[in-house]
């Protein structure tokens, strides 16, 4: 039975019931299609009838309106049904949440009540030379009279073939303050049996094993400005919002594959006897079995969690991009564990564990690597979403009487005092008793005495001139930190200022003070 969450509506609930249903009855015909390399036509256009490719399309196009929410419970579900779930889930990707949020009311009504017919489609960002760096397409739309006319190529596209729908990110811009701006990308959307439109390849990769992923090619593909999503020079942004979307959805596929480990963990290690007694008795076993299911807690916790997020309207980039990363990392170490815990017959086919590894690997490297998640989190945390949170309140000072570095509200001694080269020396020299190893940023010295950044940064000038202080410049030639060096604290205070001995210290015997 699917656990419900407590914001999930009663329409949620009855589509997460209705397709765990749906995904019983139809296990054993995609595990079929999976051995056999054979696309489940059939399945998929069962799917279709039952309209749950509308999940995430309002009602006005012919959908459930569900939000991001249905549409993950489905890519959940479905994430169980193999091949199944990658088609739904990529079909999502090209253009439901883009066309939403941008399309036109005409592009609306053509396309998402074909989205919610069921019609197959893909994303198509990476290249040949474009693939973490998605903003380097090479492939150029550009204009000929009423016309877009597009040449290039789309590499790794999942559903190349299948897909009836093209959702795609061109260069319409080679000027450099484009480029700079991230303004030199437009979005387009189109169909197969366009003239010069063609499939070039498809990839036999190491998972994806009746999946279709492959290369695409454009010659001379004349597509009116209909069919631009956005306008001119928006692509950027649009792939940015379609990725938030893109990675929270993978991530609730994850849910469904870390559900089917716990379960075959738990279905072998009751059946299997060594030594006398079934391996679920065997903590090493059993603690997996717990680590797979505390992962999947998470795991499910934290795609649903963005799902509601982006039902709210909100751009939830550093959420969307940890449920990637870190569910598909949890489903890569789940799977490596669990084959530990199953021994040899989890390194057969015959258990699908094998299974889950290969595309766990494949999930950590799709819909931008894990790397460019981490960095992704890094750099939207402390530059826009998190900074004042990730900047500490406190102040470090050693408390005299603790004899340890405590933090602290209060701002210092000099708070009231006139920055001055002998105070601002003296502020360093305090600050390497607590932080030996570290500089002091402009800001944090401001905040312990009276005076301008433009002062502060003045004396520091005049203070390394000096020889008494270690200067660091930001890229503007301007310092941003600096640190007393040794001149500079025997300047500001004797020796014995600094020492600093545990109580079990043997001072008396052991140290000296030459
Ligand atoms: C099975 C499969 C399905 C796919 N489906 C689609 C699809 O439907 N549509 C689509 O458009 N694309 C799709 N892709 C492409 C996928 O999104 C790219 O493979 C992915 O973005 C990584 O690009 P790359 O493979 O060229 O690796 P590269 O970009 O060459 O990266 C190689 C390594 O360098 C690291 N790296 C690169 N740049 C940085 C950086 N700045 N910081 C830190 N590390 C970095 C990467 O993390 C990685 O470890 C699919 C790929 C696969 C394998």
């Amino acid at each position: 039975m699917v656990e419900s969450f407590p914001w999930w509506t009663e329409e949620n609930k009855k589509l997460a019931k209705d397709l765990e249903t749906f995904v019983l009855n139809h296990y054993e015909e995609a595990e079929r299609h999976y051995f056999m390399k054979k696309f489940p036509h059939g399945i998929l256009n069962e799917l279709k009838e039952l309209g749950y490719f509308g999940a995430g399309v309002p009602k006005k196009y012919g959908g459930m309106e569900l939000g991001a929410t249905g549409a993950c419970i489905v890519a959940e579900q479905l994430g169980r049904l193999y091949c199944v779930g990658h088609c739904f889930t990529v079909s999502m990707l090209g253009g439901l949440h883009q066309l939403i949020e941008f399309g036109t009311e005409e592009q609306k009504e053509y396309w998402l009540t074909k989205i919610a017919k069921g019609q197959l489609g893909a994303v198509c960002i990476t290249e040949p030379f474009a693939g973490s760096d998605a903003a380097n397409v090479y492939t150029s739309a550009v204009k000929d009279g009423d016309e877009w006319v597009i040449n290039g190529k789309k590499r790794y596209i999942t559903n190349a073939g299948t897909g009836h729908r093209y959702f795609m990110y061109i260069k319409t811009s080679d000027d450099p303050k484009d480029r700079a701006a991230y303004r030199h990308l437009s979005t387009f959307v189109f169909e197969r049996g366009t003239k010069g439109f063609s499939l070039e390849k498809i990839n036999d990769l190491i998972g994806f094993d009746n999946v279709p992923n492959g290369y695409l090619n454009m010659k001379d593909v004349h597509l009116p400005e209909s069919a631009m999503v956005g306008e001119q020079g928006q692509g950027w942004e649009i792939m940015m919002s379609g990725l938030n979307f893109e990675r929270m959805i993978g991530s609730a596929g994850v849910g469904g594959s870390l559900l089917d480990a716990a379960r075959l963990l738990h279905f072998h290690s009751q059946r299997r006897i060594q030594f006398g007694k079934p391996l679920k008795f065997i903590e090493n076993v059993s603690f997996t079995l717990a680590r797979l299911v505390a992962r999947l807690k998470y795991a499910r916790l934290m795609s649903f969690y963005t799902a509601y997020l982006l039902d709210l309207g909100k751009q939830p980039i550093i959420e969307s991009s940890i449920a990637k990363w870190f569910n598909v990392d949890w489903a890569m170490q789940s799977g490596i564990e669990t084959v530990q815990a199953m021994g040899g017959d989890a390194l057969t086919r015959f258990y699908p564990v094998e299974r889950m590894i290969r595309e766990a690997k494949i999930g950590q490297l799709v819909a931008g690597t894990n790397e460019v998640m981490a960095y992704l989190v890094y750099r939207v945390a402390t530059s826009m979403a998190m900074t004042k949170e990730l900047e500490t309140p406190f102040r470090f000072k050693m408390d005299e009487e603790a004899g340890y570095p405590i933090a602290t509200l209060d701002k210092g001694p000099y708070v009231e005092q006139e920055a001055t080269s002998e105070l601002v020396l003296k502020i360093l020299a305090e600050d390497y008793r607590v932080n030996p190893s570290l500089y002091m940023m402009i800001d944090d010295i401001k905040k312990q005495c009276k005076g301008s950044r433009k002062k502060i940064r003045e004396i520091c000038k005049e203070l390394e001139n000096n020889g008494l202080v270690v200067a660091f410049y930001d890229r503007k030639g301007e310092i941003k930190m600096v640190k007393a060096n040794y001149k500079g604290l025997d300047k500001a205070y004797p020796p014995e200022h600094y020492r600093w001995f545990p109580d079990w210290y043997d001072i008396e015997r052991d140290a000296f003070f030459g």
